[in-house]
């Protein structure tokens, strides 16, 4: 099963020529998640060939416009497709406020349900696979990072061992890797792990923007195979970063480091830095968690399934 992490943007503040606004979208299974929607969102997802009608659910940091000025927009897109199942959007309380008053005021036709859910701190979301983590960030205003979070799956089954057991082969294997108990006809009953090996770990990404850097932010996204993480300015800056409620490139690989992470994807760059300057932020990142990625827009990311 797929699940795939695209960047869409990665610039803070404003949209620059070849660098839009930040957000990311995984698709997982067929269903697509999109976290943020500034301006340019949409021109991104058209690039990537991700088509706006499968989005399930979209996850709104903050209310700053370079967040979520691209929403109004991507919702008016509606008129043009087909669309039965509802988008759920996820975000601060006056999230349901301003896609209201856009709706209005712009006369919006939209021939499908929206829901808006206001979201505090901890499980948002969850199913038989997976859960959707929000998680506080400190930032000028109210702001949350979310993770998604596969639950693990049974282990391998051992053909070998079933085979030993004397287990016949049908629907009572079946049983054990949906991990059922069966009791065998000679009265033995047989329980999943005696034939199934450990169980296997499920993905999880992580999106944190925007913050300043405090050490908690490492327990939220522990684990994660991939982490997209804001790098707003190079540590010169960082007394600014913590004006402005920022993080510096060290501070984000300080976290991607602390929480073990696999894969650290920087994003949210300050305009000051030109395309050739943002190696600055790479440099220093990469000194201290060296699998770190300088994200660039429409990059995209396979995170394989664990066996
Ligand atoms: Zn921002
Ligand atoms: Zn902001």
């Amino acid at each position: 099963m797929n699940f795939e992490v695209f960047s869409i943007g990665t610039s803070g503040m404003m949209p620059l020529p070849g660098r839009f606004l930040t957000s990311a979208l995984v698709r997982r299974n067929g269903e697509l998640f999109l976290f943020d929607c500034g301006e340019g969102t949409q021109v991104s997802l058209r690039m990537l060939n991700l088509k706006w009608k499968h989005i399930d659910s979209i996850f709104i940091s903050h209310m700053h416009a370079d967040h979520i000025t691209g929403l109004p927009g991507l919702l008016m897109l509606s008129s043009q497709v087909e669309r039965d199942k509802p988008l759920y959007i996820y975000g601060p309380e006056r999230l349901a406020q301003y896609i209201e008053s856009s709706r209005k005021i712009l006369d919006m036709y939209i021939n499908y349900e929206i829901r808006v859910i206001p979201v505090e701190s901890g499980t948002i979301y969850e199913n038989d696979e997976f859960t959707i983590n929000c998680f506080p960030l400190k930032h000028t205003k109210l702001c949350y990072g979310y993770s998604i979070v596969e639950k693990s799956r049974p282990g391998i089954f051992s053909v070998e061992r079933a085979k030993e057991l004397e287990i016949p082969m049908g629907p009572l294997w079946g049983k054990l890797q949906k991990g059922e108990d069966i009791t065998l006809s000679d009265g033995r009953v047989i329980h999943p792990s005696d034939v199934l090996g450990e169980r296997r770990s499920g993905r999880k990404f992580s999106y944190v923007t925007d913050t300043m850097y405090f050490p908690e932010i490492a327990d939220y996204v522990y684990g994660s195979d991939i982490l997209f993480c804001e790098a707003m300015f190079t540590s010169d800056l960082a007394s600014d970063a913590i004006e402005k409620k920022h993080m510096t490139a060290s501070q984000a690989a300080t976290v991607a480091r602390d929480a073990n992470v696999s894969t650290l994807c920087l994003q949210h760059y300050s305009p000051r830095y030109s395309d050739k300057e943002l190696k600055l932020l790479f440099k220093e990142a990469s000194e201290i968690f060296p699998n770190t990625i300088l994200t660039r827009d429409r990059m995209s990311f396979d995170i394989p399934l664990k066996e």
